[in-house]
């Protein structure tokens, strides 16, 4: 096993639980996989294809996903294809007489696919393994029910002696239990890996308006020139105005939302995996069906409706293992709109917890990452020091003051007015609101303008989580004061607020390390890794895929990229020691890379 696993993906070791899974399906049983996005799923199933005499016939939901992995497998290498509707008749033709041949190792279909071509698969080729990709979608509790996966029942009903691995990275023990049973792997032995993603910084940022929140995000995309990364907003309209402001800044972006034509949606695609495209304005609807390994961030520009969703969106980062940020920007209008949502769907208690959920998990006050993990319930007793949190653990101060001037400019509205209007009456906005209702003449006008609108926001925000404060949401979302608040207005109690945080300074990055999981070959003192060299690689890696017509990831991981602008190899030997070059691409690449790194250390 570890002689393929180094001779062809180039790894030198396996990641978690990987091995096990391999060994227990060699030795014919099947199994449930769960693990995170990143955590590497397909070479459990890709290595025992390889061992075992015969097919691995993978399941797969999406067309792009099964073209990627094609394209990988066989970068690598091995001899893979997909079926699916797509596929043409001549093509069709060809792929049977290669099952039949036994030459190919891994075949990818669609589950609609799999079930027109299962008897002629069955009687003239030896399957080995069946393999049942982003399983959760056989489950209706599941987020991304496809009724075509309904039927792949019969797969261990009808042969009970292949083995069948099912995987996926939805955590949730219903649809865990679901998948077993309509899959019938009652004796499929379960492997749960860890879900957290240690190489994802976490960031929560409160109370920023569209205009601060666009500020920060132009701030932080232009200093990480060159990564790719995807912005989910909650509205169409968001996602145009962040991709038009962040093109007008010479950053290519674009939206993606539903409302796009398919071929349009699919070129934005093509276009961000095959990195022409940097950043991607996109609703939820985009992400699962891609596999770019190098996802640098995930930006969210709304608060998201759930744990599970803002977990499966951020999981899109850094699947390569690489460092790569988050940042999840919050403000009142979210919730307000979030709550909105809840009161028009159908299952009002369930998913008006969810968004609880969300909310203290934005407001928390400690360790983001643990909070996630419990959340999955995987219990953690330690700080991560990867998001804001640990790195910047908030600072608390008397705010009762702060608070009595907000509260008595709610008073004066006679809880009238929206939060926003609040913040402008203390900050001394003359909004059209404000004149309108000749706030501008109140007592608290302009009372608290020595404090910066985004704070007056972010405190807002607080006392509502402090219930100090509470939104009358049947009433166009005006604030009004709860009896807990009158404490604190009237001098009874005081109150604990917690500094509102300065936008972190620009050109602050810390460009992505290789992590020493990755790179277990590396030597204590290795060199340190050169930036010009691996932007020339970069270059050149986007030129050997373009020539080939794949995605750049494809011909090598960010990892690799990184290792080799550190390691700077000079031979053939040298190239092929770097982990994630296997064989193949050792004969394949070594010379061009290095003939560019011996013109780069030349000049
Ligand atoms: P998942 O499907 O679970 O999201 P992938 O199978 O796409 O994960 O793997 C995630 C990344 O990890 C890929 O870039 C893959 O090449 C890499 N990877 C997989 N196995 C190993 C390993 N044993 N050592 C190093 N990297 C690995
Ligand atoms: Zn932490």
């Amino acid at each position: 096993m570890r002689v393929l696993l180094k001779r062809v993906f180039g790894y030198d070791s396996f990641l978690p639980l990987q091995e096990e899974v391999i060994s227990h399906l060699l030795s014919g049983g099947d199994a449930l996989v769960l693990m995170p996005t990143g955590g590497g799923k397909s070479l459990c199933y890709q290595l025992p294809a390889l061992v075992l005499e015969g097919l691995t016939v993978v399941v797969s939901p999406l067309i792009s996903l099964m073209n990627d992995q094609v394209a990988q497998l066989r970068s690598n290498g091995v001899c893979a294809a997909a079926m699916h509707s797509l596929t043409s008749e001549e093509e069709m033709t060809y792929l049977r007489r290669n099952c039949l041949s036994g030459r190919l190792k891994l075949l990818y279909v669609s589950p609609e696919r799999l079930l027109l071509e299962l008897p002629d698969l069955m009687r003239d080729t030896t399957v080995s393994l069946f393999a049942i990709d982003e399983a959760h979608c056989i489950s209706q509790w599941g987020h991304d029910f496809r009724p075509e996966y309904a039927q792949l029942g019969i797969l261990k009903q009808a042969y009970p002696s292949i083995p069948v691995v099912a995987l996926t990275a939805t955590a949730d023990k219903v649809t865990r239990l679901d998948i077993q049973e309509q899959l019938r792997l009652k004796d499929a032995k379960v492997f749960v890996s860890s879900f957290d993603r240690p190489n994802l910084s976490l960031d929560v940022r409160r109370g920023y308006d569209s205009k601060a929140k666009q500020r920060a995000i132009l701030s932080f995309v232009s200093s990480h020139q060159g990564d790719s990364g995807i912005v989910y907003c909650l509205s169409r309209t968001n996602t145009e105005t962040v991709a038009r402001m962040l093109t007008q800044h010479g950053i290519t972006a674009a939206p993606y939302h539903a409302g796009l034509s398919a071929e349009q949606r699919n070129k934005t695609q093509r276009d961000f995996v095959n990195d022409r495209l940097q950043v991607i304005c996109a609703t939820v609807a985009f992400g699962m069906g891609i596999n770019k390994s190098n996802v640098r961030f995930v930006i969210h520009y709304n608060l998201p409706k759930s744990i599970e969703c803002y977990y499966q969106e951020i999981g899109r980062a850094g699947r390569d293992g690489l460092p790569s940020s988050t940042i999840l920007f919050y403000n009142l209008q979210d919730i307000v709109q979030l709550r909105h949502f809840v009161d028009e769907s159908g299952q009002k208690d369930i998913n008006s917890e969810r968004l609880s959920r969300v909310v203290e998990y934005a407001e928390a006050s400690v360790c983001r990452r643990r909070i996630l993990l419990n959340y999955f319930g995987e219990e953690r007793t330690h700080d991560c020091h990867n998001c804001d949190i640990c790195n910047h653990p908030p600072r608390r101060f008397d705010g009762t003051e702060l608070v009595q001037k907000a509260l008595s400019a709610v008073a004066r509205t006679k809880e009238r007015a929206t939060m926003r209007t609040v913040a402008d009456i203390l900050s001394g906005i003359y909004s059209p609101e404000v004149r309108a209702k000749h706030y501008d003449s109140l007592p608290t006008f302009a009372v608290g303008r020595n404090v910066p609108l985004r704070h007056w926001n972010d405190f807002l925000l607080q006392m509502l989580q402090l219930g100090y404060l509470e939104i009358a949401y049947d009433d166009a979302n005006h604030l009004r004061i709860t009896p807990q608040g009158r404490e604190v207005l009237f001098g009874r109690q005081r109150a604990q607020l917690a500094e509102a945080r300065e936008e972190p300074t620009r050109g602050t990055r810390k460009k992505a390390e290789a992590p020493k999981v990755m790179t277990p070959t590396l030597p204590d003192a290795a060199p340190k890794e050169d930036a010009r060299l691996f932007e020339r690689l970069r270059l050149l890696r986007r030129k050997l895929a373009d020539e080939q017509g794949f995605p750049p990831f494809v011909v090598t991981s960010d990892a690799v990229l990184h290792s080799l602008a550190q390691l700077k190899p000079q031979s053939e030997e040298e190239f092929g020691e770097i982990s994630g070059i296997g064989e193949y691409k050792r004969k394949k690449y070594a010379s061009v890379f290095v003939k560019e790194i011996k013109a780069f250390l030349e000049a």
